[in-house]
């Protein structure tokens, strides 16, 4: 009673960690039934059971949100299962290879934008169908890379996405305005996560490395990176009716990184 999110349904890309995780858990403590999305099954697991602990639906769709004909079945059968679809995560991304643009191969290049900028366009293509009705409110994770900073050295491809996410996101506000679907691109800074885990570094980074980074921890706010939770509560703020008019922008997190 009195939850912003209660009743809904919410769809998470990417649930399985770092910011997706945190956010599948707010939506929830919010009250939304959540359909988690990621690659590996087990690292929802406990997302899984810890949303059911809170008396709330959970269920993991194991797919790769590049690929058309898994995600077209994914959503539609997280629609189906839970009967309607009203917030929509879009947030799962790689670093993918970080490589000076002459060594940075068009199989890489293809792979980060497959990932990142493709699989936005495809969970959104897929989960329109679902919001059309009632409307409904999607957020897509962009980054200050590719919007407010380009010092991540060898980050092409992964600036090239995450800016075209952020046109994306205000292509389809305006587009989806019509259907009272909301869209919005969250740009984060820094955050604590998995996610140099899952990025290809080569040496030749280090040739074309810019001098004009900060010292680590001069963060204006934060002493370093921001922590998942902070960037689930921006979600959260977004997906529910407190942020009914807004849409087709792009909200910063950084903790005043991208002013230094
Ligand atoms: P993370 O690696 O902790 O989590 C990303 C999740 O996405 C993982 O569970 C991974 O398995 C999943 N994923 C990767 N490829 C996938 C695919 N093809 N299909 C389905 N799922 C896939 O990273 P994170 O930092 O939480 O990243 C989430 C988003 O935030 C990304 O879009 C990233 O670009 C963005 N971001 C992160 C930071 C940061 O500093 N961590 C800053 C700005 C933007």
């Amino acid at each position: 009673v009195g939850l912003p999110l209660a009743g809904k349904t919410a769809l998470v890309t990417g649930a399985g960690s770092g910011i997706g995780r945190a956010s599948a858990l707010e939506l929830a403590r919010a009250g939304a039934n959540v359909c988690l999305l990621d690659l590996i099954g087990e690292r929802t697991e406990d997302v899984e059971e810890e949303i059911r602990g809170m008396g709330r639906e959970a269920e993991f769709y194991d797919v790769d949100v590049s690929d058309p004909v898994r995600m077209e079945r994914a959503v539609r059968a997280a629609a189906e299962r839970f009967g309607s679809m009203d917030v929509v995560f879009a947030n799962a991304g790689i670093n993918g290879t970080l490589a000076p643009i002459e060594d940075l191969t068009p199989e890489s290049w293809d792979e980060t934008l497959g990932i990142n900028l493709r699989g936005t366009f495809l969970t959104v293509k897929n989960a329109v169908p679902h919001m059309k009705e009632k409307g409904g409110s999607i957020v897509v994770t962009s980054s200050i890379n590719g919007n407010r900073k380009f010092s991540g050295f060898g980050m092409s491809a992964y600036s090239a996405s995450k800016a075209g996410q952020v046109a994306f996101a205000k292509m389809a506000a305006l587009e989806l305005a019509r259907y009272r679907i909301r869209v919005n691109a969250i740009c984060p800074g820094g955050i604590r996560t998995n996610i140099g885990e899952n990025t290809d570094s080569t040496k030749q980074v280090e040739k074309i490395r810019i001098p004009v980074e900060y010292p680590e921890g001069a963060h204006p706010l934060e002493h370093g990176p921001g922590r998942p939770e902070q960037v689930a509560d921006l979600v959260l703020f977004l997906a529910s009716d407190r942020s009914s008019h807004i849409t087709g922008t792009e909200i910063y997190i950084d903790g005043a990184e991208t002013l230094l």
